[in-house]
């Protein structure tokens, strides 16, 4: 766990023995197929959870629901634990096979083209919580069935916050399942072409209010690589609106997992602020922005392996700099 550079830097102390809080992860973790104008991966570590849990373990504790089958290869399992990433939650199916996604980028990246999705273990999964799991401080309802993703909301007791992600296959499915979720939750993070189709509108704006009037309190939608923007509802632009930029990069091989370790920055940051208020939420907007930048410089986690606390204060002070005016 990394000691960020400006935990203390806003005037408040980290008073509570509290922080940072615990984050529960339910979503994919998958084994991926994925080419790209700059190379190709096949059965390489992938899934939701898997990049989400990756990123928050930078910051917080995070303990992560999920199944995998047998053909899951156990360097996986042992890179998760070298990350202290609680695996008592992660379901081993004996003759099971892994989720597996197959997806192509064109050659502006901005994209994914799905080839192929096999949820496989993921069909039946019924997740039991472990006793240890029931009361964490943040809830990441990672990209996986809206169904899933109820049934472990409904096993915790209510944590401070409780976020959720998805997709177009989804959206495309179960769309009704997931409204339902959504209502439950209190921010959801979307790219901007789900966002417009769960709203079926084209002005994000638009789609920001049709999520918002579920009941969520913040809507961020991820634009790849033009950033990020928060919409929540308020009086006054100043409250109502944040927009962060990526981080401008010059070599991006792989923009998989850009939104799950997005949300792995951004709740693990939240996981370390003492009030989860505006101030907190844009913080660790940039945070978010901060690990998917490093998650595009290689295929699967593998810029996420060697990285260092170092490197990612030096972002964070870099997008500081460069957002200043
Ligand atoms: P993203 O951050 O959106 O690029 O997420 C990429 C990850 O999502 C990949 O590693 C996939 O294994 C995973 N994924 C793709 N499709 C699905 C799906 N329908 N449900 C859950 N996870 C998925």
């Amino acid at each position: 766990m990394i000691e960020l550079e400006h935990p203390t830097a806003h005037g408040r102390s980290r008073a509570s023995s509290a922080l940072p809080r615990e984050i529960v992860v339910v979503g994919s973790v998958a084994l991926d197929n994925v080419e790209t104008p700059f190379g190709r991966v096949e059965n390489a570590l992938g899934g939701s959870a898997t990049y989400f849990a990756t990123a928050a373990s930078f910051y917080a504790p995070v303990k992560l629901v999920g199944v995998v089958g047998d053909d899951f290869p156990p360097e996986h399992v042992d890179f998760l634990r070298q990350r202290r990433v609680d695996l008592a939650g992660l379901e081993v199916i004996q003759g099971g096979r892994t989720f597996r996604w197959s997806g192509r980028y064109e050659y502006d990246l901005n994209t994914a083209h799905t080839l192929d999705t096999q949820l496989n273990v993921f069909a039946e999964f019924s997740p039991k919580l472990p006793a240890t799991y029931r009361q964490p401080g943040l809830l990441f309802l990672a990209n996986i069935a809206p169904e899933l993703q109820r049934a472990v909301l409904e096993q915790i007791e209510r944590p401070e916050l409780v976020a959720l992600d998805t997709m177009n296959f989804w959206i495309s499915s179960r769309r009704d399942a997931l409204a339902e979720v959504m209502r439950c939750v209190d921010v959801v993070l979307i790219n901007e072409a789900e966002a417009r189709q769960f709203a079926d509108t084209y002005s994000l704006l638009g789609a920001a209010r049709t999520i918002l009037e579920l009941g969520p309190k913040a809507v961020i939608i991820k634009k790849g690589e033009y950033g990020a923007s928060m919409f929540t509802d308020g009086e006054h632009p100043g409250e109502t609106y944040f927009f962060a930029p990526a981080y401008p990069l010059e070599t991006v091989k792989d923009p998989t997992g850009a939104g799950d370790t997005f949300a792995g920055g951004f709740l693990g940051a939240l996981a370390r602020e003492p009030v989860l208020d505006t101030a907190a939420f844009r913080r660790a907007i940039v945070h978010g922005s901060v690990m998917a930048s490093f998650t595009v410089e290689d295929f699967s986690v593998n810029r996420l392996r060697a990285l260092t606390p170092d490197e990612i204060g030096r972002r964070f002070a870099e997008f500081q700099a460069f957002t200043q005016f």
